[in-house]
């Protein structure tokens, strides 16, 4: 009798376990990742030799949709001018989208690789440049393919809504704007979580860094013209000399950071360029600086412009120019701020499966990003930090070697294998702990 028991209860609990419970294998991420890869570099090192400038990006866009229609994603083209939209339907669920950039940088490639880039293009100011991914979206859009493939032949580990969003003209902080203002995020379902990742060239290939709260700052680019009355530069008597009154505006907007701000509060007020005057004897009518401003918080945003508006204006007034000078302000970027319960809930699983050897806790930084477009919004969103510096050089570096290339370096070179095997991993994680099958 038992022997006939003991199989209709094993019948029952598989029944159970394919129903309404519904336990799947658990996936192995790593396993997946490195199945993928070898089609994923092979995108990569196409994308690495065709980068396109911001707004420009026609042909990539157009490779990475015909790949997304293939795996079965719904494409729409041209969101935004040259962004792209692809959407997986999974059943019910939340829905995540996750973002890469398409735009490379007017940067001459010199990092000596075999598959350096050696384009070279007009800017939309009609000058000739060289055009790298030294910013490495590149790297991004691989590991974003990488995860969408995984996602699309592996459906039975997740369940909502995937959307994979193409942004184009990140390095002009204009890409997000633009592609919101053509309907993203009313044409399309619109998202619960936003989840995107950054090479990091300050961490060593393999890690993925994560943190809770303001990551990267507000950005205000501004643009002064001071004014003064020209003259011949052996009669200064008979001028007011905006060169000098430029130099004293410099130092004195220095005093904002040092003298003005909390110390506690992170700031930047760095005159990035400075043109006025054409001939050593001749005294110009005006000079025009160019600032970047960075901040963390709105408070402090509001007390460094108004800082700078009082002291430019104080300089000129002191020594007696005829204009009060003028001051434009460039597209404002916002703060990019991590929601913490996403970065709690996204981190805790990254950790759960890869360890504290490979997830840690990484530093803000004082650069910014258009993804803060998304949380303005008001959609939770995250950016994870991935690391793409070669471990020895890294090493190297923190004994004193070397100095690591920059991000927009020309010789930036990431670590390709162990950095984009790290993004996907991050975002495959990363998409089924926010689109489970079941809890
Ligand atoms: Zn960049
Ligand atoms: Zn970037």
């Amino acid at each position: 009798m038992s022997r006939q028991i003991v199989p209709a209860l094993a019948c029952a609990l598989i029944l159970l376990s394919a129903g309404a419970v519904s336990v799947p294998v658990p996936a192995d991420a790593a396993a997946e990742v490195n199945a993928e890869y070898a089609k994923v570099e092979a995108l990569y090192l196409d994308l690495h030799q065709h980068p396109e400038l911001s707004f420009h990006e026609t042909a990539t866009a157009a490779k990475l949709a015909g790949e997304l229609r293939q795996l079965g994603f719904d494409v729409t083209t041209g969101i935004g001018r040259t962004g792209i939209v692809g959407i997986l339907k999974n059943g019910a669920g939340p829905t995540v989208m996750l973002r890469t950039e398409l735009d490379a940088l007017p940067v001459t490639e010199n990092t000596g690789l075999p598959y350096a880039s050696t384009v070279r293009t007009k800017d939309d100011a009609g000058n000739d440049v060289g055009v790298m991914h030294a910013c490495g979206h590149d790297i991004h859009m691989s590991a974003w393919m990488g995860a969408a493939r995984i996602m699309a032949a592996n459906r039975n580990t997740w369940r909502g809504t995937l959307i994979v969003l193409g942004q184009p003209a990140e390095e002009t902080v204009a890409g997000a704007r633009a592609m919101i203002a053509d309907g993203l995020l009313t044409r399309f379902p619109r998202p619960d979580f936003v989840i995107a990742v950054h090479d990091d060239a300050r961490l060593p290939a393999g890690l993925i860094g994560y943190h809770a709260g303001a990551i990267l700052t507000n950005a205000d680019a501004l643009t002064i013209k001071i004014f003064g009355r020209g003259g011949h530069g052996a009669r200064p008597d008979a001028t007011v000399d905006p060169v000098v009154i430029a130099a004293r505006t410099i130092l004195s907007l220095q005093t904002i950071v040092s003298r003005e701000n909390s110390p506690f509060d992170p700031a930047v007020v760095t005159v990035g360029s400075i043109h006025g005057g054409t001939k050593n004897n001749i005294i110009p009518d005006e000079v025009q600086l160019q600032l970047t401003v960075r901040s963390f918080t709105d408070p402090v945003r509001k007390r460094l412009l108004s800082a700078i508006e009082r002291i430019t204006k104080a300089e000129a007034l002191a020594a007696g120019a005829p204009r009060e000078p003028s001051i434009e302000y460039g597209p404002p970027t916002n703060a990019l701020v991590n929601d913490s319960a996403l970065t709690r809930r996204v981190s805790a699983a990254l950790l759960k499966e890869l360890g504290p050897t490979r997830v840690r806790d990484a530093p803000p930084e004082m650069a910014s990003e258009d993804l803060a477009e998304f949380q303005v919004a008001g959609i939770p969103t995250l950016m994870m930090r991935i690391g793409a510096v070669p471990q020895a050089k890294y090493d190297a570096s923190l004994r004193g070697g070397p100095a690591l290339p920059s991000l927009h370096s020309s010789q930036f070179a990431p670590d390709r294998e162990p950095t984009i095997k790290s993004a996907m991993l991050a975002e495959v994680i990363a998409l089924r702990e926010l689109m489970p099958v079941s809890r």
